[in-house]
């Protein structure tokens, strides 16, 4: 092996797209990771997998609530190998994809471990070592323990054992109410299990707006067998039935099967970062400047390993400022808006600014809430368990924040990223003409509600537009 102009280490969303626009850019261009093509956990054990499977959990639970329509079905059957067996081709075919996308680009990747010997030197585990002008890492993270936990069962997962979905257990404890824990919650409980979540906060989804929660946390409830909030985890030992679970503050139970899903850790060790001048900051993540270099000149990190939020499109998109820095653009890392999706039933979407945000921040603002109640699109679905709101500068009417709750939320947010990027008034997304009936008239709607001239919400106030 002799040098590389870029070296992407992590195949990720991050790695990817990085080694991709860099070759684009027409920089030579190696990508090494473990796994035989791109994709990361995104592709392999995250994103991909886990809305396969959701998908299958809406299907189950839309036919279920057609009965309140008059279309009854008989209960469903799930052959769990088929559907493990589609979700497994999903990702397949994905990883393929961007196997061939390497190639077609002329990428060397490189299958194997990387681990960095000096500022401009990687060894690969058993294939030599390769030189390199700059270097991105994108090693991404891993699930968060327990702490207190040691038991190693097979009835203890992580979201990787959740969605290898190898059975579909009777009772299942969920540990974490955020991103992972209530997905997969949906899924299994979509599935038949029993599910059970217990956080240690005091609400779901912490960080997200109350309002918003609130209306996920209502289904959330009907569908869960338990929601235990303020709660911590005492304990957990295997006995002949299952996992038997202390809580603090409530009785102890019993479970087929206890998922942990407390959080992820970035993989900041095992590849040699020492060898280097790059540090990591006291969040345990590795320090970058906004175009993503570290205090190592030569080695950039974007992704997971480099911060929060810790998800997909953020990598991607530090991937490709890092790309375009090392090409010698002028650009830097300043989204004004990273939208978040929980892809719960319903889901929750927000971007920008959270009303959260706001009060703790001590900076007025003015939030206007449409209630999927009045849309006449939520109604025909019979999903009005939704509510679109705006975080709005009253001062400047600027838009700075968005959050809805609904069937399809993560696919309405993408106006109101673009909205808050794109520096849009709340008049601008009033004046724009939405398809009848969608519900993304709820976005047209709430901005009216700020002028006091919304349609279907009489709520007199300037009447300005
Ligand atoms: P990763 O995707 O973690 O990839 C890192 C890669 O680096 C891996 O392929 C690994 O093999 C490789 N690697 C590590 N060390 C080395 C080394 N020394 N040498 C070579 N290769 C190495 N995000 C969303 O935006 N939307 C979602 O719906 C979503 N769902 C998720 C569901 C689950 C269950 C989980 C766990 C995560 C989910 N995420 C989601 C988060 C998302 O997967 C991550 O934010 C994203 O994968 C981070 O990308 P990355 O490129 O930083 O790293
Ligand atoms: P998370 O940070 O979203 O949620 C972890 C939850 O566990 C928090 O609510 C936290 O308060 C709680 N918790 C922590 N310790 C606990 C304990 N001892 N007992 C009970 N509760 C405890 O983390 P996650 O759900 O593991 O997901 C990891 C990350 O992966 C997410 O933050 C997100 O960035 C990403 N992800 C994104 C998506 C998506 O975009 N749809 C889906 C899955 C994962």
């Amino acid at each position: 092996m002799d040098k590389a102009k870029v070296l992407v280490v992590g195949g990720g969303p991050g790695g990817y797209a990085a080694a991709f626009l860099a070759a684009d850019l027409g920089l030579e261009t190696t990508l090494v990771d473990l796994e035989a093509n791109p994709g990361g956990v995104c592709l392999y054990r995250g994103c991909i997998p886990s809305k396969a499977l959701l998908h299958a959990a809406r299907v189950l639970t839309e036919a279920k609530d057609a009965a309140a329509i008059g279309i009854e079905f008989s209960a469903p059957t799930v052959d769990v190998g088929k559907l493990r067996s589609w979700k497994d081709g999903v990702v397949r075919r994905l990883v393929g994809g961007l196997g061939m996308l390497a190639k077609q680009r002329k990428i060397l990747f490189i299958q194997g471990r990387a681990k960095f010997i000096d500022p401009h030197t990687v060894e690969i585990d058993g294939q030599g070592r390769l030189g390199f002008e700059y270097a991105i890492v994108a090693t991404g993270s891993r699930p968060a323990a327990l702490p207190g936990v040691t038991l190693e069962s097979e009835r203890l997962w992580d979201s990787t054992d959740a969605l290898a979905l190898e059975k579909i257990p009777k009772s299942l404890l969920v540990v974490g109410g955020g991103y992972i824990g209530l997905e997969m919650g949906t899924l299994y409980a979509a599935l038949g299990s029993q599910v059970t979540t217990v956080e240690m906060l005091p609400a779901l989804l912490p960080g997200a707006d109350k309002d918003l929660v609130d209306i996920l946390s209502r289904r959330i409830r009907k569908n869960f067998e338990a929601v235990y909030l303020n709660t911590k985890v005492g304990g957990i030992e295997e006995t002949t039935d299952g996992l038997k679970v202390r809580f603090e503050g409530q009785p102890e139970r019993v479970f087929e099967n206890v998922l942990v899903a407390v959080g992820r850790k970035p993989n900041i060790s095992g590849f040699g970062l020492e060898n280097t001048k790059a540090v990591v900051d006291e969040r345990g993540f590795i320090g970058t400047d906004n175009q993503g270099r570290t205090a190592e000149p030569s080695i950039f990190a974007i992704g997971d390993v480099a911060g929060e939020p810790m998800l997909a499109h953020k990598a991607s998109h530090e991937g490709r400022v890092a790309a375009r820095a090392i090409a010698g653009e002028d650009v830097s890392f300043a989204p004004k808006a990273i939208p978040g999706v929980v892809f719960t039933d319903p889901e929750a979407a927000w971007c920008g600014l959270t009303q959260t945000q706001a009060e703790g921040e001590g900076r007025e603002v003015e939030v206007v809430r449409f209630p999927w109640a009045a849309s006449g699109r939520a109604l025909t679905l019979n999903r009005t368990d939704g509510m679109t709101k705006l975080i709005i500068d009253p001062k400047t009417e600027l838009v700075l924040g968005v959050g809805i709750v609904g069937v399809g939320a993560g696919d309405l947010i993408a106006e109101a990223v673009f909205a808050v990027e794109a520096g849009a008034k709340a008049s601008d997304i009033a004046h724009t003409i939405h398809a009848h009936p969608t519900t993304s008239e709820t976005l047209m709607e709430a901005a009216d509600i700020f002028y006091g001239t919304c349609a279907h919400i009489y709520r007199p106030k300037r009447g300005k537009t």
